[in-house]
């Protein structure tokens, strides 16, 4: 359930004009509103109306229309729970706020090698059954090739295997190889390191 207020929030504060604009469809004023080529029908004239004063859409082509939450559900191509948590987190006050603190401090490069190297350790110990048997089963059977290239597999355990105290976690998050919710992003992937 979505509540209420939330719905009512995004449909008073995220600009009808700038959201839009930010799919990369100009507008232009004319009279008291702006039109636009409507992107959902073939549209040769400007027939998408922005009523900027009721943050409202309408295309007099396709009769499409409505407000912000039905111009993200249409354009992409999400129900209307999908188009709030987009309009949710994406309005561009929100992201402001999250980037400020979400940003961590990055960590010194040889800290970086040194726990990519632990995680590729952990995948290449991993890749003995399903990953292994995943490239038998696409005809690449080069054990050699394999070691050389110190192949793979995520199975998304990497958190039990770890020790849990220290900054070792937040440290994998800074990486990119965990997720802000603890996920492996490589969660069942073979994983092919790359080595400068
Ligand atoms: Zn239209």
């Amino acid at each position: 359930m979505i509540e209420k207020e939330k719905i009512n929030a995004i449909k008073r504060t995220v600009d009808i004009k700038s959201l839009i604009e930010s799919k990369g469809i100009r507008l232009k004023k004319n009279g008291k509103g702006y039109f636009g080529r409507c992107p959902f029908h073939d549209d040769k004239t400007p027939s998408l109306s922005v009523n900027t004063k009721d943050n409202l859409w309408q295309c007099f082509g396709c009769d499409k229309g409505g407000d912000v939450i039905r111009f993200v559900e249409l354009f992409d191509q999400v129900d209307f729970k999908q188009a709030v948590q987009i309009l949710d987190t994406g309005t561009p006050d929100l992201k402001t706020v999250q980037t400020h603190t979400d940003k961590p401090d990055p960590l010194p490069e040889p800290k970086v090698q040194q726990l990519l190297e632990r995680v590729v350790m952990i995948y290449e110990k991993n890749f003995d059954d399903i990953g292994k048997k995943y490239l038998y089963d696409r005809g690449i059977t080069d054990a050699g090739l394999f070691e050389r290239h110190r192949v793979g597999y995520c199975t998304g355990k990497l958190k039990e295997i770890l020790p849990s105290k220290g900054d070792i976690l937040k440290d994998l998050k800074k990486t990119g190889i965990l997720n802000q919710n603890n996920g492996e992003r490589f969660s069942g992937c073979l994983a092919f390191p790359v080595f400068d």
